[in-house]
């Protein structure tokens, strides 16, 4: 068993709907058990700027997957909602990215864990904050909540959408 946290973000129709339809779905994937999720959040869109606001959220799930399997899963849930892949960092209706995975590190092509740009973005670290603040990054040391306090507001703007 491990505990994974799941990036969920969305700037492509219904954006609420579709972080919250892709949570129902994780929750119906075998071998996983959710037991939390933060709040949603409207954030600034970081790479690509030109492109409308995302809706983003962080899931935690325990599960008995491995984490191949896991990306798997998560993968084709995005097929299933529609995501079409384009150029990277194009606009989309959703994106499942695994952040942690317990403690372990992953560096393959296709499955980078710690999740490589975690630690460098805010729409991502102020949900995984309301989560788990203490938790630690397993390569740089530092707790969520330290990690977030590097960072600086400019440019990666993030409020509260919806509470609950
Ligand atoms: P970013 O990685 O900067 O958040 P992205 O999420 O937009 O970019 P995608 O186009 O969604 O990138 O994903 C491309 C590929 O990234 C996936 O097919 C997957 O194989 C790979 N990948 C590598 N590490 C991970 C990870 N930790 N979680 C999800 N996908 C990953
Ligand atoms: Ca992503
Ligand atoms: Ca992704």
């Amino acid at each position: 068993m491990e505990t994974a946290y799941i990036g969920v973000g969305s700037n492509l129709g219904d954006r609420e709907e579709n972080c919250l339809g892709a949570v129902d779905r994780m929750v119906r994937m075998p071998a996983c058990r959710v037991t939390g999720r933060a709040d949603l959040f409207q954030t600034e869109p970081v790479g690509v700027r030109d492109q409308d606001w995302f809706v983003n959220t962080v899931v935690r799930l325990d599960t008995a997957l491995d984490a191949k399997t896991l990306l798997k899963g998560l993968l084709r849930i995005e097929t299933d909602m529609g995501r079409v892949r384009r150029k990277r960092w194009d606009a989309r209706t959703i994106d499942l990215d695994i952040l942690l995975f317990g403690e372990r590190t992953i560096d393959e092509p296709d499955l980078r864990v710690p999740h490589p740009l975690l630690h460098e973005r805010r729409f991502v670290l102020v949900p995984l904050v309301q989560l788990a603040p203490e938790l630690r990054h397993p390569v740089l040391g530092a707790s969520m909540r330290e990690l977030l306090a590097r960072l600086p507001e400019k440019g990666q703007a993030v409020t509260v959408y919806k509470t609950g």
